[in-house]
């Protein structure tokens, strides 16, 4: 029984294996999840300081001209109490003189020979930076799950943060199955072909953030296969693709589930790419893929993308969508969930016309995918529609209806 597209990624989500995590230095984290809440251990900004180059006032000497003897520069420690008709000199970043009500920038102020001379409106708390109105101590400034940015660097780096513990890399081990296969660098006979999904899953599990490993490809016997999946069992998610479907030959399944593997699907409602099943044998997630390069990257990016945000332990793992207009006519004649690869230029998706599960030159310039469902017959050029993006992350933290209707 073929499950739905929903079905099988909550399938994942809810049977993928949890990966520990290492602590590393935060100039080595950029990319991975983050594993622990990290709560602030002081205010930011640290103390009151000026915004501006200017004068420390008080609000009552509005409009008039006043003293100014003092200067505070950002790194001093200033001890001195701001007076009545005084005003004290300041510089950006520098600390509050206690009894500061106001930082009047220079640029508002003129000198004469008397003093500094005033602007006839003063806000109180103008151009002054407070203690915490950035960051609170003890406030979460970071949450679990998060993806280390170089924004949450600067966070870290603010609170003093050297080390801290994220998501260990997952291990993706990748292998292909077919008895017509044959390596890329190595010579073949004209009724052969090159193996192009196993090197397409592991620089693409590269991508995501993963470290991974070549496994031979394997012949269309159950022991070939097993010997495959025997090399490949230290990984955390081991990627196949071929032998899934009808054929005679095809023992991918069978070989994992001889070695242990639960089989959580085998079948997904979805054109192409039907045969997509995944299981786990024991800490390894399994995905196993169809052969057909369209149908497997399809299912890859839908699927094997998914479970990696999940055992990496991101919290936005769902996919999230962007709505657009199609800027062509589609006619969808099966009543199937079904995937249109193509182009969103930023001005609306155009879904590619040649695209058939067995090609490879449409996924190079694939960065979306559209999935319509039963219902949806047809599109007209214009009519509103969702896409997930391949060309970028977008994901979030509530599982959405990604399809066109
Ligand atoms: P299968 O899923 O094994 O029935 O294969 C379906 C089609 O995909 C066949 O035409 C295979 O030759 C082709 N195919 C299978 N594996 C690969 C691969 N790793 N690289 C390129 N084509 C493949
Ligand atoms: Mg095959």
């Amino acid at each position: 029984m073929a499950i739905s597209i929903m079905k099988a990624l909550q399938s994942i989500y809810m049977h993928v294996p949890k990966v520990g995590f290492e602590i590393l230095p935060i100039e080595m984290t950029v990319g991975r999840i983050l594993a622990q809440d990290k709560v602030a251990s002081f205010d930011l900004p640290r103390f009151d300081n000026a915004a501006m180059d200017g004068y420390a006032v008080k609000c009552s000497d509005v409009g008039k001209t006043v003293q100014c003897t003092e200067v505070i520069y950002a790194g001093d420690n200033p001890q001195m109490t701001l007076q009545d008709t005084h005003a004290i000199k300041i510089m950006t970043g520098a600390p509050l003189p206690k009894g500061c009500e106001a930082i009047v920038p220079i640029e508002n102020t003129t000198l004469n020979e008397t003093g500094v001379v005033l602007p006839k409106e003063i806000y109180k708390n103008a151009h002054m930076r407070v203690a915490g109105e950035d960051i609170k101590r003890g406030e979460i400034y970071l949450h679990k799950g998060e993806r280390i940015t170089a924004y949450a660097s600067a966070l870290l780096a603010s609170q003093g943060v050297t080390h801290i513990s994220v998501t260990r890399r997952l291990k993706v081990a990748v292998f292909g199955t077919g008895d017509e296969l044959r390596p890329h660098f190595e010579h073949i006979a004209p009724h052969q072909l090159y193996n192009s999904n196993t090197p397409m899953f592991l620089a693409r599990a590269q991508e995501l953030g993963c470290e991974v490993s070549y496994i031979a490809g394997s012949a269309d016997t159950l022991e070939a296969l097993k010997t495959s999946i025997q090399s490949a069992l230290g990984a955390d998610i081991i990627i196949t693709s071929g032998g899934v479907s009808m054929g005679d030959k095809d023992f991918t399944k069978e070989a994992f589930t001889a070695l242990g593997m639960v089989l959580h699907f085998d079948k997904v409602d979805i054109k192409p790419g039907k045969p997509t099943a995944f299981g786990t044998l024991g800490k390894t997630a399994v995905i196993n893929l169809p052969g057909n390069p369209l149908a497997s990257m399809v299912n890859f990016e839908l699927f094997v993308r998914a479970a990696i945000r999940k055992m990496s332990g991101e919290s936005a793992y769902h996919h999230a969508s962007l709505t657009t207009h199609i800027q062509t006519d589609i006619s969808l004649q099966d009543a199937k969930y079904t995937v249109k690869l193509g182009h969103f230029d930023g001005q609306g998706f155009m879904p590619f016309e040649k695209q058939l599960p067995g090609m490879l030159s449409p996924l190079l310039k694939a960065s979306a995918m559209m999935i319509s469902t039963p219902q949806s017959k047809s599109l007209k050029k214009g009519d509103s529609v969702k896409i997930l993006p391949i060309a970028w992350e977008f994901t979030g933290l509530e599982e959405e209806d990604f399809f066109t209707h």
